[in-house]
């Protein structure tokens, strides 16, 4: 039903979503000289990335949080913004847990078996030498994609050389955590696009010279508010509920707001594209993909402490136990050091698990599974602030949507092309950087790109 009292809006450009896609289309609209409106479902913009003050005001990411060297468009957008980075504390020793056997290592690789890191190292290189195969924007398009598709990662690490056990579910927790889900669960095709449009698995798992290098001093979300105060008509709390086109015109419907413009960049996570109610209705096709997109469930919880204690004893912060309630800890502290903050991550099956635990037993399994590795300060921490990311209702899964088999082959070249006046922006659109904050700039670059040259 139309809403009598809805404010009428007429603009060039209306962009759906204030996430990091969102703003950057938004943004280089707006500077361009197109009148933008951009209306965002919560009361916040950043969307994935959330940084809230903790209880002594220094600001946490809750979200997302690291940068990689190779980040070229957030890294030069925060230079842009005057926003300065720092790098991740990684001296010392880290710990891998295995049956409540700790190893302690420096370096990438872990102590365990030679057969164990050989076969890891072979299951990557062949990963990687396949991933480079991929054109880069049409991955799909491959020679050997069907047969990509068809696999799940869970297939091809079964064909790997992997011996079971430590090294072997270390592998698996990597690869699972980089979905925040199941190896059974996600295509193939869709790691190998992954590891294209990063470079290579390392560059996904590494601190040093990786994804996890780099900090954002005030938090990766201070960028995204600088972003939106530089726009003329943000509107907050408003989440779009239809987006109708005519041959001249689309009409995007909000809660308390219709906005008439020429254009749309919907930069919404792809499964909650379906929540919004389109005239004339998606194509068949369109609405398989986004069914068929699924969030990962992750759960970030953010441990803080007066100080971090851990450096002073020879630990880097970073840990992983595969199953554990703490899968992967690595520390977050903000550059000064001070307070002291491990962000400790759950995936897939673990993640769902704990949640469906009371929070009072969630919280004392982590606390002594942190005791156990770090020592008995972990216990006691000043504050835990935790997100189950999949619960988020404008988010519904994280880090990024993933995809089973069988879908990339047949409906990846939706994944970004236009539909009449509707754009397609957001991090899963990209394929550089996919999945990252990286990718969600460069899909709002592209985004505003094809309606600048339209
Ligand atoms: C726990 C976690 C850890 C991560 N770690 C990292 C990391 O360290 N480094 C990294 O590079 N990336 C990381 N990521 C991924 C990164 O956060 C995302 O890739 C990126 O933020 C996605 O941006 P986006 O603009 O595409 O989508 P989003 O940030 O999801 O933005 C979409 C926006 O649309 C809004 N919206 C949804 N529906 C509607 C509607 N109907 N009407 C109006 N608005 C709507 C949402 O509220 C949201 O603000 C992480 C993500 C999570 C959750």
């Amino acid at each position: 039903m139309p809403d009598p009292v809805a404010e009428r809006v007429e603009a060039d450009v209306c962009v759906v979503g204030a996430g990091y896609a969102g703003l950057t289309a938004a943004r280089r609209l707006h500077q361009q000289g197109r009148s933008v409106v951009v209306l965002e479902a919560r009361d916040r913009v950043g969307g994935r990335i959330w940084t809230t003050p903790l209880a002594d005001g220094h600001p946490i990411d809750r979200g997302g949080a690291w940068l990689a060297p190779q980040h070229d468009a957030i890294v030069g957008l925060a230079a842009e913004m005057g926003v300065s980075t720092y790098k991740t504390y990684v001296a010392g020793s880290h710990l891998l847990v295995d049956d409540g056997r700790m190893r302690r290592y420096k370096g990438l690789i872990p102590k365990i078996s030679p057969r164990a890191v050989a076969g890891i190292a072979w299951t990557q290189s062949t990963v990687d030498r396949l991933a480079r195969t991929l054109p880069i924007d049409e991955p799909w398009t491959a020679k050997r994609a069907q047969e990509w598709d068809r696999l799940t990662i869970r297939d091809h690490l079964d064909s790997c050389r992997i011996p079971k056990g430590v090294g072997h579910d270390l592998y698996e927790t990597a690869i699972a955590g980089l979905f925040a889900a199941d190896a059974t669960e996600v295509s193939f095709l869709h790691l190998l696009m992954l590891v294209r449009g990063h470079d290579s698995l390392n560059t996904l798992f590494s601190i040093e010279g990786g994804s996890q290098e780099n900090m954002v001093d005030g938090g990766a979300g201070s960028i995204a508010q600088l972003m939106a105060a530089e726009l003329d008509d943000l509107r907050l709390s408003t989440p779009v509920r239809s987006i109708s086109q005519t041959q001249d015109k689309v009409t995007v419907t909000a809660d308390g707001v219709v906005v008439e413009a020429r254009q749309v960049v919907v930069a919404v996570p792809p499964m909650l594209t379906l929540e919004i109610a389109f005239d004339p209705p998606l194509p068949d096709d369109r609405v398989a993909l986004y069914r068929a997109y699924t969030g990962g469930r992750e759960t970030k919880t953010l441990v803080v402490y007066e100080q971090p204690f851990w450096r002073g004893e020879g630990f880097s912060g970073q840990t992983a136990g595969p199953g554990s309630p703490a899968e992967v800890t690595i520390d977050a502290s903000p550059a000064s050091g001070t307070p002291g903050v491990i962000a400790s991550f759950s995936f897939g099956p673990v993640a769902e698990a704990r949640e469906a635990i009371d929070p009072a037993e969630r919280r004392a399994t982590l606390l002594r599974t942190l005791a156990d590795r770090l020592g008995p300060q972990a216990a006691r921490p000043v504050e835990v602030v935790e997100t189950a990311w999949w619960t988020e209702e404008w988010s519904r899964g994280c880090s990024f949507a993933y995809l089973p088999p069988g879908v990339l082959t047949r409906f990846g070249p939706l994944v970004r092309a236009p539909l009449g006046r509707v754009h397609w922006a957001g991090t899963e659109t990209s394929a550089l950087s996919h999945g990252a904050i990286d990718g969600a700039v460069r899909s709002g670059e592209r985004a505003a790109a094809e309606i600048l040259s339209g």
